[in-house]
């Protein structure tokens, strides 16, 4: 078996367009939000140049051969039901870009003792049939909201204080939303539909009892009974390439290997964007900023961390429960109490013995990442913000709780703790990968009570990342939002 602990990645290179002159813009980071920045820009028709500190563009869309050679693993995200249905990037002509979606036969299983699991699938009735007495109640949670997802979507993408475009639409979707998970799950009766529900509403890395906990789960589920749950072919990483390849033949500019440390490092420009969290641009413009940004930046909250273990699997994982050995994304959590309880122990700064796990089997819709009968399996597990212990045999465990025999087909492992996280991408402090805590405060007013969250207080200078709304995910729209704002200041 190959062992390895993250060190340095093996990147692979996009060539570089030299940034030397003025321009209009300057975008700092060249995750999926710091490049829908630059493409909005330049379709606009401004100069635009991204700065990038790793050697290579994605951000947290990066692919590599972690493990075994010839076996490719998303680094960071992996499945993509935010950015297929995003509204900005599914306005851009990325497959003509190299960029193609692809779907499992299952969206997301949720297995259970006994070999049981909930199982959600792109069509709703389909869903509805399969989770038995709970078919009904699923179908009236989620079928408004998934029937009408484009127009939900372009409401929710956007800060909290908006004039609505759909304001009924986004009454009834925000009033669910609002509910704590743990009161939500009272509609529904089934082991199935209720670990299904707790697993995808875990996403959010909060206590599930807190209000607010059922909205990132209700907008999952219902974006993935609109496009389903797909992967990018090739790896997350076609996201970004697409990107820049789009930005690059519009006359935008990408320089990677640069880290910028201080406003007067960066080009001579009218408008810079950054594709940071509050805390790398505080450290970046503390003194230029006005105090009570400054402040507030400095308040800034991360949440609970990722710990990552990416896997070669000879044979792929011998789950007891036939649709998840179909399903793109698997949700290793057993009842909902049992996701409920571990969600809760992370706010205590504790591991559970069962701690919550996202698993992904890309492979299965796009064959180019196995190298014969080696597959790649990608997983994280919940643990508390800056934890430094050994959470492998946890997590390898729970796994085999529904795929007894696993453990026993793994031919390669390379692992990712929350320190791992914080130097491979200064985003992700303390090993949170979402941008920054899914707490009331932050959901409402992300990354600061403000009328503009992209706005700095400095004028042509704003916040683009997930730490800015719509929050975390590959969706291109914190940085969309945010250049449309530097277009209004260029142009005025
Ligand atoms: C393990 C993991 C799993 C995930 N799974 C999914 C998933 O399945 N689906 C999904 O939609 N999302 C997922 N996400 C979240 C998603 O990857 C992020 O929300 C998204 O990448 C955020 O995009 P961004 O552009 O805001 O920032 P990032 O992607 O973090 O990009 C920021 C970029 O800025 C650069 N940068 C930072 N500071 C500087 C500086 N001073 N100078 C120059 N460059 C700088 C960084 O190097 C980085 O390249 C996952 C994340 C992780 C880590």
């Amino acid at each position: 078996m190959i062992t390895q602990r993250h060190d340095r990645l093996p990147y692979d290179t996009l060539d570089d367009v030299s940034a030397d002159s003025a321009v209009d813009a300057v975008v700092i980071g060249s995750g999926p939000n710091g490049l829908a920045a630059a493409v909005t820009l330049a379709a606009a028709g401004y100069s635009v140049t991204v700065l990038e500190a790793a050697d290579v563009i994605g951000g947290g869309t990066r692919t590599a051969e972690l493990t075994v050679p010839g076996v490719l693993h998303d680094v960071c995200s992996a499945v993509h039901p935010f950015g297929i249905a995003s509204p900005y990037l599914r306005t851009l002509p990325l497959a003509d870009h190299g960029l193609e979606w692809r779907w499992p036969d299952v969206d997301v299983a949720h297995p259970l003792d006994g070999g049981r699991a909930g199982v959600l699938l792109t069509s709703i009735d389909e869903t509805a049939a399969g989770l038995g007495s709970d078919g009904t109640a699923w179908r009236r949670s989620f079928g408004r909201t998934a029937k009408h997802y484009p127009a939900v979507a372009a409401d929710i993408m956007q800060p909290l204080l908006h004039v609505p475009r759909h304001p009924l639409l986004l009454a009834a979707h925000g009033m669910r939303a609002a509910l704590p998970a743990t009161r939500f799950v009272r509609r529904f009766s089934t082991d199935e539909a209720r670990g299904l529900f707790g697993g995808i509403a875990a996403h959010m890395f909060q206590p599930l009892h807190r209000p607010f906990t059922t909205s990132i789960g209700a907008t999952f589920i219902a974006a993935g009974h609109d496009t389903g749950w797909p992967i990018a072919v090739g790896g997350s990483h076609s996201i970004t390439k697409a990107l820049a390849s789009l930005l690059t033949a519009m006359g935008g500019a990408i320089q990677t290997g640069v880290r910028v440390t201080s406003m007067r490092e960066l080009p001579p420009s009218r408008v810079q964007i950054f594709d940071t969290t509050p805390s790398v641009l505080l450290s970046i413009a503390g003194d230029d900023l006005p105090p009570r940004v400054r402040r507030a930046f400095g308040k800034y909250r991360y949440g609970p961390a990722a710990y990552k273990i990416d896997l070669a699997v000879e044979g792929g994982i011998p789950w007891t429960n036939e649709a998840c050995r179909r399903a793109g994304t698997v949700h290793v959590g057993g009842t909902f109490e049992e996701v409920a309880a571990g969600e809760a122990a992370l706010h205590q700064g504790r591991v559970p013995d069962r701690p919550f796990i996202l698993l992904a089997q890309q492979y299965l819709c796009d064959p180019s990442r196995s190298e014969g009968d080696i597959h790649p399996i990608w997983t994280y597990g919940h643990v508390p913000r800056g934890y430094d212990g050994d959470a492998t045999d946890a997590i390898l465990n729970h796994i085999e709780r529904f795929a007894p025999g696993f453990r026993e087909r793994i031919v390669g492992q390379h692992v990712m703790r929350p320190t791992d996280f914080e130097s491979y991408n200064p985003n992700y402090s303390g090993g949170d990968i979402a941008g920054g805590a899914n707490d009331i405060q932050q959901i409402v007013f992300r990354p600061r009570a403000a009328l503009d969250p992209y706005a700095t207080g400095i004028p042509g200078v704003y916040l683009c990342s997930a730490a800015t709304p719509p929050g975390a995910g590959v969706h291109g729209m914190g940085g969309h939002n945010a250049a449309r704002r530097a277009i209004k200041y260029l142009a005025g």
